[in-house]
């Protein structure tokens, strides 16, 4: 039986933790209420920015990139070592603040810390590969290349389900590559974020790097539009709804800035006929399930083949009548909370939707301890058997609630995957080489992500995290995202003494 905590215990141990993470309370006091999707009541009250300190902020961060540019990398690389051992130190209490927060089980908070651990790790590598290549120049006696150089000043939008993740995805690697942040968390994170910047703050401190190099806004819509449109930031990264994108990117390209977008998905998986059924089981669940269905990636669609629909589906359904839902920091808990009341109204406005398009409700819907926490939204994971792919399978409701359509052929499955306006994961639970050569293919998946026997989610920092379409087309994390933090320069160095011209051009004086 799951318990839940008191206002008064959750919210003592909320500041107790960001207390120890080095979040000076006294600082951030202000009169905005935060609350806790773990009992739906009020954590602290917090202070809020405007706009007018965006404009500050971006100033104290340009004067530390005109500082922090001239660091050599690998000593910028330094920095991001320190800050990862203070991570490890305080992984257990950020991730506290990130089952707080954002509802997250304690193993899915802590591994969302050993994440930024993790991209730490990976931003000091890089600190020594920032490498720009070398050309045979067309000319004799000159020298081809490209050089990267820091951009400036990277401004960070980020959700509330990753309140810590995101940040440091773009923060680790912005810092190696010479680029200050000016970060706007999600109004429902605040001290999350706090605390991370705390973590970071140490280590600036401790490497007597310029101070400004991180800062951290709180506050609302107005807050991250006037980020958006300062014409300091270089780059605007910004991971969030859709909806947000549309508002973002148009404003960013308007004054020529640059923008990363990382926005919403409705990830699907197709069974084929030859799936192994245990592993395809287990990693739906994980993907659709986990995080109570509140990750970007969380699986939103299975696409099986008519000949394991039926079977998928009651083993699904059966899996899901077992998940241990409740308090999300209590051990044993698999699926904890619904961020908000809209969430919660959201899933039960689709599963009406979807119902009145000929969809039945074979596992979950409805609310779970209503009773223990009124004010809470525990919602009861879903699945919905469809007829076909209608209108509401299309949109991304962000909520534990997993539509199954079949297939035939497995081209129609692919184009099952594909007919949707997001572009971010996908998968097939194949035994089949052919039919899983072909999803990775370019006739296959059109999808930022896609996998091979595994679920839609849960992604390693190594490969460059993203995908197409209304997901926005940014790409962050590991393998070559560092791109996006740096300007590149291509420079001709002539040693030749003469003054040959490229293409045979003649123009004698
Ligand atoms: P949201 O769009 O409501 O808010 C995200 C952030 O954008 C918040 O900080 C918010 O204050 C800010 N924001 C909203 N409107 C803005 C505007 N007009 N100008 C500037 N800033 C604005 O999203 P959410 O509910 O916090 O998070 C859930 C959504 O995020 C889902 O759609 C999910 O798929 C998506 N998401 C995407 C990724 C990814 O990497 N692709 C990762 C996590 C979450």
């Amino acid at each position: 039986m799951t318990s839940i905590p008191s206002q008064s215990e959750l919210s003592a141990l909320a500041l107790e933790t960001a207390r120890r993470c080095g979040v000076d309370l006294a600082a951030s006091a202000g009169d905005v209420p935060t609350s806790s999707p773990v009992n739906g009541q009020g954590v602290t009250t917090i202070g809020w920015r405007d706009a007018a300190y965006v404009d500050e902020a971006v100033g104290r961060a340009q004067e530390a990139f005109r500082e922090w540019r001239r660091v050599p990398a690998p000593a910028r690389g330094a920095l991001v070592k320190r800050w990862a051992e203070l991570l490890a130190e305080h992984k257990d209490d950020l991730a506290t603040l990130v089952s707080i927060e954002a509802g997250k089980i304690t193993s899915e908070a802590r591994g969302e810390i050993q994440e930024m651990i993790d991209i730490c790790d990976f931003a000091v590598g890089l600190s020594r590969q920032l490498y720009g290549r070398t050309m045979p120049s067309e000319r004799p006696g000159h020298r081809l290349m490209e050089t990267w150089h820091p951009l400036g000043v990277v401004g960070v939008i980020s959700a509330f389900n990753f309140p810590a993740a995101v940040w440091s995805w773009n923060t680790a690697v912005a810092l190696v590559c010479g680029d200050p942040v000016v970060w706007k968390p999600s109004e429902l994170t605040p001290l999350t974020a706090l605390a991370c910047q705390a973590t970071l703050a140490q280590a600036i401190a401790e490497h007597g790097a310029p101070e400004h190099l991180s800062q951290v806004v709180l506050g609302g819509p107005e807050v991250g539009e006037a980020l958006v449109d300062h014409p300091g930031v270089a780059l605007l990264s910004a991971t969030g709804s859709t909806r947000m994108g549309r508002a973002v990117g148009p404003r960013v390209a308007d004054r020529f800035g640059r923008s990363l977008l990382e926005l919403g998905g409705n990830n699907a998986a197709v069974v084929t006929g030859s799936a192994d059924l245990d592993l395809a089981v287990r990693g739906i669940v994980f993907a659709a399930a986990g995080t109570a269905g509140q990750r970007c990636t969380t699986m939103r669609r299975v696409i099986a083949h008519t000949s394991v629909a039926d079977e998928l589906t009651d083993r699904l359904a059966a899996a899901y009548e077992r998940l241990p839902i409740g308090n999300p920091m209590q051990e044993g808990t698999l699926v904890g909370p619904l961020v908000n009341k809209r969430a919660y109204d959201a899933m039960a406005a689709a599963i009406t939707d979807a119902t009145g398009d000929g969809g039945k409700v074979v596992a979950g819907g409805g609310r779970a301890h209503e009773d223990l926490a009124p004010d809470a939204y525990y919602a009861r994971p879903a699945i919905v058997r469809m007829p076909e792919q209608t209108a509401v399978v299309a949109r991304e409701t962000f909520a534990p609630l997993l539509y199954v359509v079949t297939y035939d052929e497995f081209e129609h499955a692919i184009e099952i995957n594909n007919a949707v306006p997001q572009g971010l994961s996908s998968s097939v639970f194949t035994q089949d080489l052919v039919e899983a050569e072909l999803f990775v293919s370019a006739e296959g998946s059109d999808c930022g992500i896609v996998n091979v026997n595994i679920g839609t989610s849960g992604a390693e920092i190594g490969g460059a995290f993203g995908g197409e379409k209304e997901t926005g087309g940014g790409r962050e994390s590991g393998s070559d995202a560092w791109r996006a933090y740096m300007r590149r320069a291509t420079n001709t160095i002539n040693f030749s003494g003469n003054l040959p011209l490229a293409q045979g051009v003649d123009f004698t004086i």
